[in-house]
């Protein structure tokens, strides 16, 4: 069978442009693919950080007629792991200070509909017959919002290729006025129900979602919770009616980054068998933050974007609880401004038990999985979710809410499964703050049982959470959308 050629459009991959999970994903996924064969060649578009860190590169087409849309240029370069990358070079709609989608202030960039209609615009043009490229995909897989119109532009275009839309977080949806239709060269006959319309207004989500062919999502669980209305985010009826072509797969990670026996982020490397060093990044990681250099009191890591998401008010609510348990937290993020200002607050009333540093730091962010004792993740909803996943990996087992992807990734310590080896975290149900008191209660219970919790450790740190397992699933998905036999 000839090599699938897959174009992978997205708004971000790391290490070029990362605001989250997404970027992990875009730059793990098309790697893990080409390693089974899959010509995967990644889309994003050329913000000021990906065009200061593209050394070399050749214009490979130009487009000066697309309507509605300013000159732009292809360029292409080569990402980690030699692969081939496709920058859409528009100074005036990417070249600013700022983040891919909100300004410095935080605020949505006016014109996101015209950044991303024209990502999406290009995509389906290399994606048809009038793409000027020599190399042609079999398959556009388009990620969230930032890529939705793609397959509704392929739609329309002659000679395209099927399209998948992976959902990684439902909650954004790229919603605009209808007006914004006709200013995107989409026909007006596309405002409907069966189309891109959503409740009066346009939704590049809900164009992907109902012009791909197939929808893939980034766990089994969070497949089945966005059909209904408590996840569903007003999709779900679409979804539930699209459910035979809706398949969940849990991310995996990139195992070369995130792993504690080769990574210079660390004061010191450890693994499953020589477990030392955990406590040398512990230590280094108090002394960072301004905590107490306590070996034995319970170190809570988190990090995460500071949003109602994410679940952290309940984490501060019982933050000060926690210091008299003992425990100390250490926690690196950024977000809702109320947040930041009571992490900040709370470090100030506990120094050396609560350590808050808001901002984005990769080298911190992989200092926390490792130094910290435990990871607190009490998301409302979480997709896949990552960090628990590096978390158990670092032997950091995580304290999690029951949804989505953290309720696929992670098993609840029992006694049962402590006996039989599938132990790896902490899970509680209901979302309070009570329930998560509980829960790190539990898993603080434990620690203080060295045998028991060096078991549930080393049951973390030997899960396989690779991208092999899933860039099969997602290969069996490009073949069934393109009828062929697995
Ligand atoms: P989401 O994509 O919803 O933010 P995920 O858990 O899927 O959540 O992925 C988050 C990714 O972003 C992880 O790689 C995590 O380490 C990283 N991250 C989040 N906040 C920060 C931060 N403040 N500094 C460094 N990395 C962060």
């Amino acid at each position: 069978m000839a090599e699938l050629k897959v174009l992978f459009a997205t708004s971000e991959v790391a290490p070029l442009i990362k605001t989250g999970g997404l970027a992990d994903v875009s730059a793990a996924l098309p790697a893990a693919l080409r390693a089974i064969g899959v010509d995967a060649h990644v889309l994003v578009p050329g913000y000021n950080q990906v065009m200061a860190q593209l050394t070399q590169h050749e214009v490979v087409a130009v487009f000066d007629n697309l309507p509605g849309f300013p000159s732009s240029r292809l360029l292409s370069g080569k990402m980690a792991h030699n692969i081939p990358l496709l920058v859409l070079d528009c100074p005036s709609l990417y070249q600013r200070d700022g983040g891919p989608y909100q300004d410095v202030t935080g605020h949505d960039w006016a014109d996101n509909a015209l950044r991303f209609g024209l990502l999406s615009k290009v995509a389906s043009v290399l994606g048809s017959s009038a793409s000027p490229l020599d190399w042609h995909p079999d398959l556009v897989h388009c990620n969230d919002w930032q890529t939705g119109l793609i397959p509704a532009y392929l739609h329309f275009a002659q000679g395209a290729a099927p399209s998948i839309i992976a959902i990684h977080n439902l909650a954004f949806q790229g919603i605009f006025p209808p007006a914004t239709v006709l200013q995107l060269g989409l026909p007006p006959s596309c405002f409907s129900i069966n189309g891109v319309e959503f409740y009066g207004s346009m939704s590049f989500l809900k164009a992907g979602l109902y012009y791909a062919d197939h929808i893939t999502t980034v766990s089994p669980n969070y497949a089945r919770e966005i059909q209904q209305a408590e996840l569903g985010f007003g999709l779900q009826g679409l979804l539930f009616e699209r459910r035979d072509s809706l398949t969940g797969m849990l991310n995996g990670i990139d195992t070369e980054e995130w792993n504690p026996a080769d990574d210079h982020h660390l004061a010191m490397q450890y693994s499953v068998a020589d477990m030392t060093g955990k406590a040398t990044n512990k230590q280094a990681l108090q002394k960072k933050l301004g905590l107490n250099p306590d070996p034995d009191v319970p170190l809570l890591g988190v990090v995460s974007r500071f949003t109602h998401q994410k679940g952290l008010d309940l984490l501060l609510e019982i933050a000060p609880r926690l210091t008299e348990l003992p425990a100390q937290l250490a926690m690196l993020g950024s977000g809702e401004a109320h947040m930041q200002k009571t992490a900040r607050d709370l470090s100030h009333r506990y120094p050396g038990k609560i350590g808050a540093v808001i901002g984005f730091s990769e080298d911190l962010s992989h200092q926390i999985e490792a130094g910290a004792d435990m990871f607190v993740m009490p998301s409302r909803f979480e997709p896949c979710g990552l960090n628990q996943l590096y978390s158990q990996r670092y032997g950091t087992p995580p304290i999690v809410h029951a949804t989505g992807g953290l309720s696929d990734s992670v098993v609840d310590c029992t006694p049962a499964t402590l006996k039989d080896g599938t132990a790896s975290g902490f899970m509680f149900d209901g979302m309070t703050a009570e329930n998560l008191f509980i829960a790190i209660q539990r898993a603080i219970g434990l620690y203080h049982d060295k045998i028991k919790w060096k078991a549930l450790c080393k049951n973390c740190m030997t899960k396989n959470f690779s991208w092999h397992h899933s860039a099969e699933a997602y290969l069996a998905v490009y073949r069934k959308v393109l009828g062929q036999q697995g």
